[in-house]
């Protein structure tokens, strides 16, 4: 008997938050597929996503990892919600992400990886914020140590070992530049058996989300995905997308990373619209952003909406980051639209996808 975690999206608006429930399942030992998990339902009038006289919500199992907090055989289960009928949730953005990689996305073979920033906070305030007044000015905070400038690393820690004891397509960690301010990243990592496939990373985040959530908790602290959680002269949280097509990655793939510029550029609006609530309070132009009404492309540019990675312009080839999303951005979203636009995905198609 094993316990599993059912985990899902809700119904708050604009910005999903996560639930989960337990339960326990008869499942084979040592390996478990979705596909041999049940269906389960919630009550969805609790959380936005149906009214209280027809409150029935399913939930279908989509991806499955190790349970690193109760360990054992046990297992987390990231599903999609279904509505009473059995179609997909309007809440359910993955498959607005399906449809895109239906749509003809797929055969790119696009590669993702997410930066993904957040702010622990207690009493509302970040680690490392005296109760009244400011710390010192941003400066010493990011990539730092010690016990004056890094104020939070136990649960960047733990997390970082509970997504690898998960089996995340983890890739690393590291202090921000807003004290309690910290970044890990999922994605393409070049490990031989990774699957760094837009579905498969995007799953993984929202699973590495809910983990950070779990350890915060344990905490007594509050892990914040706002993206812009304190005012003035300090840094937000953004959800940088680093993004690649086979074209992209084979020699000479800059060209079609130019070619992809040209797309980003006239659907700016769009993406800025599924970017992330509240996305102007961050993108200013000030605090290595750009304006969130300028749309600028630049080789190793931290003030560029889209920036190459200096490595990328020196091998021709590789990836580009987009630095417009804010931290509590949805990757499903993120990931659809980057792909209905670098790929040139049908009209009819990417305005659903805007849309949903
Ligand atoms: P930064 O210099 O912007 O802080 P990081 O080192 O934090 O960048 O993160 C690099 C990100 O780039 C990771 O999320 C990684 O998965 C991603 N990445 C690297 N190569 C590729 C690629 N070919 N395609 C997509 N994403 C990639
Ligand atoms: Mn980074
Ligand atoms: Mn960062
Ligand atoms: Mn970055």
């Amino acid at each position: 008997m094993s316990f599993i975690e059912y985990i899902w999206l809700d119904g708050s608006a604009p910005t999903q938050g996560l639930r989960a429930k337990t339960r326990v399942v008869t499942v084979n030992p040592g390996r478990l597929d979705a596909e041999d998990l049940p269906e389960w339902s919630f009550d969805g009038s609790s959380t936005g996503q149906a009214s209280g006289s027809n409150s029935d919500c399913a939930l279908q199992p989509v991806s499955v990892v190790r349970d690193p907090i109760r360990g054992g055989d046990n297992w987390l289960a990231l599903c999609e919600m279904l509505d009473a009928d059995g179609a997909s949730h309007r809440s359910n953005t993955r498959a607005v992400l399906r449809t895109v990689l239906d749509a003809g996305a797929d055969k790119h073979e696009a590669w993702i990886g997410f930066e993904q920033e957040y702010t622990l906070l207690r009493d509302a305030r970040p680690l490392g914020f005296p109760k009244d007044g400011f710390p010192a000015p941003q400066g010493p905070y990011y990539c730092s140590v010690d016990a004056d400038r890094a104020f939070g690393r136990a649960i960047a820690e733990e997390h970082a070992q509970l997504c690898q004891d998960a089996g995340l397509i983890y890739f690393g960690l590291n202090a921000e530049v807003m004290p309690g301010q910290w970044e890990f990243q999922i994605g393409y990592r070049g490990v031989d058996g990774d699957d760094p496939s837009l579905l498969n990373v995007c799953d993984h985040l929202w699973l590495a989300r809910y983990l950070l959530q779990r350890v915060a908790e344990r905490h007594g602290v509050t892990a914040s995905f706002d993206n812009k959680p304190m005012k003035g002269d300090w840094n937000g949280a953004g959800l940088h997308t680093n993004f690649s097509s086979a074209r992209m990655r084979a020699e000479g793939g800059v060209n079609a990373i130019y070619k992809a510029m040209k797309r980003l550029e006239r659907s700016h609006a769009q993406h800025i619209s599924v970017y992330g609530e509240r996305l102007e309070e961050r993108l200013t132009g000030l605090h290595e952003t750009c304006s969130i009404t300028q749309f600028k492309a630049g080789d190793c540019d931290r003030g560029a909406s889209i920036r190459i990675p200096l490595g990328v312009k020196r091998a021709g080839a590789g990836y580009f980051e987009d630095r417009r999303p804010g931290a509590n951005a949805d990757p499903y979203r993120v990931a659809a639209r980057l792909a209905a636009t670098v790929f040139d995905i049908d009209d009819a198609d990417a305005a659903r996808i805007a849309a949903a």
